[in-house]
């Protein structure tokens, strides 16, 4: 069992993460948990059929980029103070 990983953002504070997809134009959906091992689950309709991609991962409040891969992410929360 994986852990979930918290965020707290650098620069405003905020406590979630959204995730952009590009499909036709792009799709943000916000993040509920993030796990340790890249894994994640968000609000929304669930999958994206077709060709979608990741674009990044931003803070939902003030649209700080944190990362451009899961691996990143995961990365970049770990060596927040909130997941020491
Ligand atoms: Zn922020």
């Amino acid at each position: 069992m994986s852990k979930e990983l918290a965020f707290e953002c650098p620069k405003c504070g905020y406590n979630k993460v959204e995730e952009v997809v590009g499909v036709d134009g792009t799709i943000n959906h916000c993040l509920t948990a993030i796990m340790e091992d890249g894994s994640y689950a968000y609000d929304g309709d669930g999958e994206i059929d077709g060709d979608s991609f990741l674009v990044k991962f931003q803070c939902y409040n003030c649209g700080f980029i944190i990362a451009e891969t899961e691996e990143e992410l995961v990365e970049f929360l770990k060596e927040q103070p909130c997941n020491q």
